[in-house]
């Protein structure tokens, strides 16, 4: 049985978009008719001054245009969020023969019937990521044994892994997660780089739709500012004039203020985690977050880790393909690693940094708005953060992985590469024109 919360989730989530519509209807009566048409336009006779036609035509001008830019941008943000809401695919339910040919020793696969109710059971903390402890690494209670998905991790050159260097686990799905993905339980699946379920656009607000939920509180916020203005200033006419107040002015003051404000406040705080780099559900714990990242070591560098070299290195590796498991001991005997190997040191970033802030507030906002000022206004292109062309890391990286590399010697040697900084810049470069040339 779903919890309370989520049922309440649910339902509030299906209620608002016609209760928005409504409310949207409802402000178009007011301006129109007791506003423009019965005040301005054609004053009816309680009222004592007389034609204002232009100011009428131009209010309902504006304010339709102003309308209309928020419902597109609402239905634009609808389209993403049920057309393309960046839902992760679970791991497929295994079959009669896997669940018998299962090895004893290893933790049997989860039957899909049992996932509802292990998310019910979870603890009452899932805005935080449920695979994630308090440090922000992976739980390490949830330990997969699968191998199966690891290559699309193992041939980048950055992720965020658990302790022992393999990707974050969700138990739940079955599945390992890329990078900033995290379990939603409204919807019961993981979700790339999720930001926060929202029941006033009725879903999960993630990497596909982030901008357009910008776009819509910006737009949302001009719209209830313009409409409390004319609204106030309007009763405060009509007062003067004829003793005593519309009604339906009264209530449009009331409803653009609470709105407006609701709207002021998501676009302020968006805006502010666009800035960082942040979810708002890596927000939740930003301070004390500690990413544990599996750093691809350069194959020119591989024969300074073997044991005989004098290189100590200060970093414990992973290396993938990881072996099939489990191996008996004649298996693990016999067993012959494949040629290609990837070699990945495991570091972790200080308390509170942020791997994927790219240094400037500019360039973090570009990789949710865009690269363009069209990119910024039109609800039309998506997020270059939710490009998946380019294939170096999940997201673009910052200075805090360059630190990492240098500090544990992975970094190129000055005399034969570019610099970090330049690196990291064609790095932005490249990906910006892949974006360009993805979306046409
Ligand atoms: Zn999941």
């Amino acid at each position: 049985m779903a919890r309370p919360d989520r049922r309440v989730n649910l339902a509030v989530a299906r209620a608002i978009p016609p209760f928005l519509l409504c409310v949207c209807v409802y402000a178009c009566y007011i301006v129109t008719k007791p506003l423009c048409i019965d005040y301005l336009i054609r004053p009816l006779p309680k009222y004592s001054h007389g034609r204002r036609v232009g100011a009428g035509i131009a209010i309902l001008v504006i304010f339709y245009i102003l309308i209309l830019v928020v419902i597109i941008t609402y239905l634009r943000l609808l389209f993403n969020i049920t057309r393309n809401p960046g839902f992760l695919p679970r791991a497929p339910a295994p079959t009669k023969e896997e669940q018998e040919t299962e090895p004893s020793d290893r933790p049997p696969r989860r039957k899909r019937k049992h996932r509802r109710t292990r998310t019910a059971e979870k603890p009452d903390k899932t805005d935080v990521d449920i695979e994630r402890g308090a440090d922000g690494n992976a739980d390490s209670g949830a330990i997969p044994l699968d191998i199966i998905g690891l290559e699309s991790f193992y041939t980048k050159d950055v992720f965020v892994c658990q302790e022992d260097g393999r990707p974050l686990y969700c138990s739940t799905c079955s599945r390992y997660k890329p990078d900033r993905a995290h379990h939603c339980r409204e919807v019961d699946r993981c979700v790339l780089k999720m930001d926060h379920f929202c029941p006033w656009v009725g879903g999960v607000v993630s990497e596909t739709s982030f901008k357009f939920f910008i776009q819509f509180v910006f737009y949302t916020l001009i719209f209830c500012a313009f409409s409390l203005i004319i609204c106030a200033t309007f009763t405060a006419e009509i007062i003067q004039d004829a003793g005593g107040a519309n009604v339906h002015l009264a209530i449009g003051i009331g409803l653009s203020s609470l709105f407006g404000l609701f709207s002021f406040g998501m676009t302020i705080s968006s805006l502010q985690l666009a800035m960082w780099n942040l979810s708002t559900i890596e927000n939740l714990n930003r301070r004390s977050a500690v990413w544990t990242l599996a750093i691809r070591v350069p194959d020119r560098m591989l024969a300074r880790l073997n044991p005989e070299s004098r290189w100590a290195p200060t970093f414990r590796t992973i290396t993938y393909p990881l072996p099939p498991v489990p191996l008996s001991p004649e298996a693990a005997r016999d067993y012959q690693p494949p040629e290609k190997q990837h070699v990945f040191a495991i570091l972790q970033t200080l308390p509170g940094e942020n791997p994927f802030d790219l240094g400037s507030r500019f360039k973090n906002l570009q990789q949710v708005l865009g690269y363009s000022i069209i990119d910024w206004f039109l609800p039309l292109r998506q997020s270059p953060c939710a490009d998946r062309t380019t294939g170096d890391s999940f997201y673009e990286l910052g200075p805090v992985v360059s630190r990492l590399k240098k500090e544990a010697g992975l970094d190129p040697p000055p005399e034969s590469q570019p610099t970090t900084q330049n690196d990291t810049e064609r790095k932005h470069k490249r990906r910006r024109s892949s974006h360009r040339r993805s979306q046409g």
